[in-house]
């Protein structure tokens, strides 16, 4: 019976445990959290990602080891690689931790991004805004996620306080894009260089936070995606699941960001195609047959953001419903469970989708 071991013991990494529990994996997460919610389907050992003891019995106890987050230290990805296979690899994860490295990669594989600007210093930042204009976006080049360490210039005034708010760390700004959809792929590699992409997933954000996904089955955008998903896979010789989100403005796909790892934006996948994504990040990384991605019908996820329904059972009683509950303390902005809705067809998924969106908690709508 093999071991995983995950660095992260969040939600990723529980649904992670949650789909190979059947395939007769065992799991052991790293997190510095006490409350880690995957402690509840294997072995938690609770500490941070850079404490050299636990990483090292991380790496005793796993015979392949993988992460549920980017934001894992280079230093600590080395250690564990020189005991245990690691996938995927340092290189996609070193990329995708710095939005720089990321879209100066994207550029170089001919997959087209907003402008974009490195911004070190106030002059920088001047500079950037000057030839890229406004509105534009000032991120973090590291450790932003859900639109933490990010802010808007819609006007000139807008960027001394911006600066106030984000500067002293490595910065980038990008054009904003004024895009007709955000869309998504998630795509597969094997050890064996097997490739494989679920449908698209059309998705919406509110306040940087993803509230829906869509499976699109069919939709015109399919090839290019994936074609760019493939020139990722293959620079970085990829093992595992990855994402590309993507905008789609005026007919063409901007690349945002990527992620080495299972996505939010994949989650329908469990119940809306026929291996999920989890199932196949992990037969991926244990050198197994990739499943197959094909979708079961018409699927839509919905964030549950904030706060959890009042009620399970009006959630459930919504056919088609399926609900994911993460076992997460509440607090605003966080993600705590979702609900997947798969049916038989566009008219009773939009349906069902009206239903789902009057029950769940406000900071979700
Ligand atoms: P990110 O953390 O980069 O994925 O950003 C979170 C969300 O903010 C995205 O999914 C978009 O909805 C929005 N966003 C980020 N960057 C841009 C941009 N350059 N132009 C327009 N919207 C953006």
């Amino acid at each position: 019976m093999s071991t995983v071991g995950i660095v992260g013991g969040g939600q990723l990494a529980r649904m992670l445990a949650l789909s190979g529990l059947p395939l007769g994996l065992r799991f052991v997460f790293l997190d510095p959290a006490a409350d880690a919610c995957a402690a509840a389907v294997g072995q938690h050992l609770h500490g941070r990602f850079d404490d050299q003891e636990l990483l090292e019995r991380l790496a005793d106890a796993s015979d392949v080891i993988t992460y549920e987050t980017e934001n894992v230290p280079a230093s600590s990805v080395a250690l564990l690689a020189q005991r245990r296979p690691v996938y995927p690899g340092s290189l996609a994860l070193g990329t995708a931790r710095d939005r720089l490295h990321e879209k100066t990669l994207f550029g170089e594989l001919g997959i087209p991004t907003p402008p974009y600007a490195a911004v070190d210093t106030r002059e920088d930042l001047d500079a950037a805004v000057a030839q890229i204009g406004l509105p534009a976006v000032l991120k973090t080049r590291t450790l932003g996620y859900d639109g933490k360490g990010q802010a808007v210039l819609r006007q000139a005034e807008d960027v001394a306080a911006a600066w106030q708010r984000l500067g002293g760390v490595p910065l980038i700004l990008e054009g904003f894009v004024s895009f007709q959809r955000e869309v998504s792929i998630v795509s597969v590699r094997g050890r064996d260089g097997a490739m494989a992409f679920y449908p698209l997933s059309e998705n919406v954000h509110r306040g940087g936070i993803l509230h829906s996904s869509h499976c699109r089955e069919a939709d015109p955008s399919t090839a290019l995606a994936r074609d760019y998903a493939t020139r990722l896979l293959t620079h970085f010789d990829y093992v595992g699941v990855l994402a590309l989100e993507l905008f789609e403005a005026d007919g063409q796909l901007l690349a945002n960001e990527m992620a080495p790892r299972v996505h939010n934006s994949g989650h329908w996948t469990i119940e809306g195609a026929q291996t999920s994504q989890f199932e196949n990040h992990l037969r991926a990384i244990l050198g197994l047959p990739l499943g197959s991605t094909d979708p079961l019908g018409c699927t839509a996820m919905l964030n549950l953001i904030g706060e959890l329904p009042a009620s399970s059972n009006a959630v459930l009683a919504v056919p088609g419903a399926h609900l994911h509950v993460y076992d997460k303390a509440p607090a605003p902005g966080r993600k705590l469970g979702h609900v997947t809705l798969r049916s038989r067809d566009p008219e009773s998924l939009d349906g069902g989708l009206r239903q789902l969106e009057g029950l769940i908690a406000p900071d979700g709508r």
